[in-house]
């Protein structure tokens, strides 16, 4: 998965996107079409890239701020992260 689009949160300097495990992989496996079939062995694939990934935090935090909603980001599938998400926010309303 090739991260290149430009910064849309402040905190994001891009720099994580140069440690990205993904890069060197085929875009197909981390945007599969839907989540059964051959969508979950390219899941399971694309979260075990994640897993030796030095970016995975950071890159999971942009997902979540930016509310990625396709595809896996930070070792995380779309259901995953809409779960995560809702904890995130309440956090932030809870902080804020
Ligand atoms: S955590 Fe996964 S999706 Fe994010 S940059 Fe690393 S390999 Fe790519």
């Amino acid at each position: 998965m090739a991260l290149m689009w430009n910064r849309t949160v402040d905190w994001d300097n891009g720099d994580w996107r140069q440690m990205a495990a993904c890069r060197t992989t085929e875009p197909e496996l981390f945007f599969p079409v839907g989540s059964t079939g051959l969508a979950v062995d390219q899941i399971e694939a694309a979260k075990k890239v994640c897993g030796n990934c030095e970016a995975l935090s950071p890159c999971l935090d942009f997902a979540l701020a930016t509310n990625q909603e396709s595809g896996v980001w930070g070792g995380t599938s779309e259901d995953e992260r809409r779960k995560l998400r809702k904890q995130w926010l309440a956090a932030r309303r809870r902080a804020s």
